[in-house]
């Protein structure tokens, strides 16, 4: 199923890590699986499909994309069922967004059935690193960056495609403290806050440093212009349950384009929730967290799934959640059930390898 159509020279490792690997002690983004897969583009075309033993790989230093950040990637996860089935999550999603980004990036595109082929190849030949315990997975890291060895400031020529994955855990293991962002600027309109760009993680690192010196553990990033409007929540999108309705900021040029966002939207209507997609004002929030209309509120993320906010503070006042988030609750449940294979997919979102 996997490369009939792909054609990808396996190298295997000799010395698998999988036996010393501690699956109860995962840090996210710490263990590597065994293998790695990777593609280069040259002449107009991709080629010299891999997958290798993960490991380091040589680069020229002066690599544009180290220089002017011609760099960007995907995040997205493989389940193991109870069964032993293997699925990866809407990877078609991911496949679109990836080249929105190249586009936006000035990098090619990589055709979505390789995208696609590539990360179910991988995944397969690191089944036994998938975790099984409840909430854990394979987090996938496909990424693609410019390789040409030239400091002019155009776009390269030549590009590296690899997919790296981690078996991984829950990624918060308590509820939120988050601040509103109202210095710092996450993203501008016309900039490319939706691609997922390695610029703009390396632009949030100062003011999350910040946010973490003064006690919290996100900030909800507001608006460029005014800072008014709740934009995303670190790297997640972020949702509301105000008077029983889910409210998210729509999507826009300075706010990503999540897979779980779509997701969570999805499931939401299938239960008949009002959903609104707006521009989402601070004051709405504040009002709500004030008067007790504020009955949930969460990030969602690939990496994040569903992270619950406890409190959101803005203008030096905090406003405090209560522990009674009955949506936000059924949700993740009902999201992983479909993800491990528990629930029906009726969405047809499992990809399985
Ligand atoms: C990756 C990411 C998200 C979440 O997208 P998913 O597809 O759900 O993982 C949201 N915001 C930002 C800034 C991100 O980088």
């Amino acid at each position: 199923m996997t490369t009939e159509t792909l054609d990808i020279k396996i190298t295997k490792t000799t010395h698998s890590r999988l036996a010393e690997t501690d699956f109860s002690n995962l840090v996210f983004g710490h263990t590597f699986a065994d293998h790695m897969f990777v593609a280069d583009y040259a002449d107009g075309e991709w080629k010299n499909f891999q997958i290798v033993p993960y490991g380091e790989i040589g680069l020229s230093p002066a690599i544009s994309s180290l220089h002017y950040g011609q760099a960007f990637f995907e995040g997205l996860k493989a389940y193991k069922h109870e069964d032993g089935t293997v699925s990866v999550f809407r990877p078609d999603k991911n496949a679109a967004r990836f080249n929105k980004s190249a586009q936006r990036l000035c990098a090619p595109e990589l055709p979505v059935d390789i995208f696609i082929q590539s990360i179910a190849a991988l995944v397969d030949v690191d089944r036994d690193w998938i975790p099984t315990a409840d909430n854990h997975s394979l987090y996938i890291r496909p990424f693609m960056f410019a390789t040409d060895p030239y400091l002019g400031v155009v776009p390269s020529k030549t590009y590296k495609f690899i997919v790296l994955t981690c078996p991984v855990g829950p990624y918060f293991s308590k509820t939120l403290r988050v601040k509103v962002e109202t210095e710092y600027t996450r993203a501008a309109e016309g900039g490319f806050g939706f691609a997922k760009a390695a610029g703009n993680y390396a632009g949030a690192m100062l003011p999350t440093r910040h946010a973490a010196e003064q006690g919290f553990d996100q900030m909800i990033w507001t608006d460029a212009k005014e800072h008014l409007y709740a934009e995303e929540l670190g790297a997640a999108n972020v949702m509301f349950v105000i008077d029983g309705k889910l409210i998210t900021p729509s999507t826009r040029d300075t706010v990503l384009d999540g897979v779980t966002r779509d997701t969570v939207l999805a499931i939401a209507r299938d239960w008949g929730m009002p959903v609104e997609e707006r521009r989402v004002a601070i004051s709405d929030i504040v009002e709500a967290a004030q008067n007790g209309t504020l009955t949930d509120a969460f990030g969602a993320g690939t990496a994040a799934t569903i992270a619950p906010i406890g409190s959101i503070s803005y203008q030096d006042q905090e406003y405090t959640l209560s522990d009674n988030r009955e949506f936000s609750t059924k949700l993740f449940k009902h999201l992983n059930d479909i993800r491990y294979g528990r629930a029906t997919d009726t969405h047809g979102w499992n990809y399985v390898v």
